[in-house]
């Protein structure tokens, strides 16, 4: 069972259905929503709420395909984010081949300013502190990296152009793109699940 799920049957032991979670977070925290995202309000209840939605918009998994054609069959227990999603800017599909074939250093750092502009962008304690959690993951890996391999390799214009695009991503979205380096991504990925577990459960 995943984390994500767990949270869910532990809220339901509560007496909490997953429809009623996102109203736990108390109102001062509100999201401060970039006009990119749908504005939610998080009073409202969201009946349609499914397991992958946890932590809307910023930590929920991708939306979930299926939902948003009427054809998904696993509901609350859906993996996937059912909640309204507005689409990110995307990278093009060179920008996409570069990211993929980034040496460590190069993939790190992009990340790493990628995330640092969407704490700019949050301006949100509850948020920041786990931006910066995840930071200092990335931190600590750059730092064990050697001299030779601290170099550089991408131009220093889509670096910057790739940062900027990454950042308007989710948190969880600009994560996503460590996958080719699978340690460190289950690393930040745990972090990011016990957040939404403190955060949603108070445990
Ligand atoms: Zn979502
Ligand atoms: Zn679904």
């Amino acid at each position: 069972m995943s984390l994500a799920l767990q949270v869910i049957k532990l809220l339901e032991a509560e007496g909490l259905t997953g429809a009623q979670w996102l109203d736990q977070t108390p109102k001062e925290e509100a999201m401060p929503l970039e006009p990119q995202w749908i504005n939610v309000k998080e009073t409202q209840v969201f009946p349609e709420a499914s397991a992958g939605g946890l932590g809307h918009p910023e930590f929920c998994a991708r939306p979930c395909v299926y939902f948003s054609k009427g054809m998904c069959r696993n509901g609350a227990e859906c993996e996937y984010c059912h909640l309204p999603h507005v689409s990110n800017p995307k990278l093009d599909k060179r920008q996409r081949t570069m990211v993929q074939g980034m040496p460590k250093f190069d993939l790190l750092t992009l990340v790493h300013g990628a995330l640092q502009l969407r704490a700019q962008r949050l301006k949100k304690k509850n948020e920041e502190f786990i931006i910066e959690e995840l930071l200092v993951l990335l931190q600590k890996e750059i730092s064990a990296l050697s001299l030779q391999d601290a170099v550089m390799s991408t131009s220093k214009h889509d670096l910057q152009l790739v940062t900027k695009l990454l950042s308007k991503s989710s948190i969880s979205g600009i994560v996503a793109n460590l996958v080719q380096l699978p340690d460190l991504y289950e690393k930040m990925e745990k972090e990011i699940s016990y957040f939404k577990l403190r955060r949603y459960t108070g445990l």
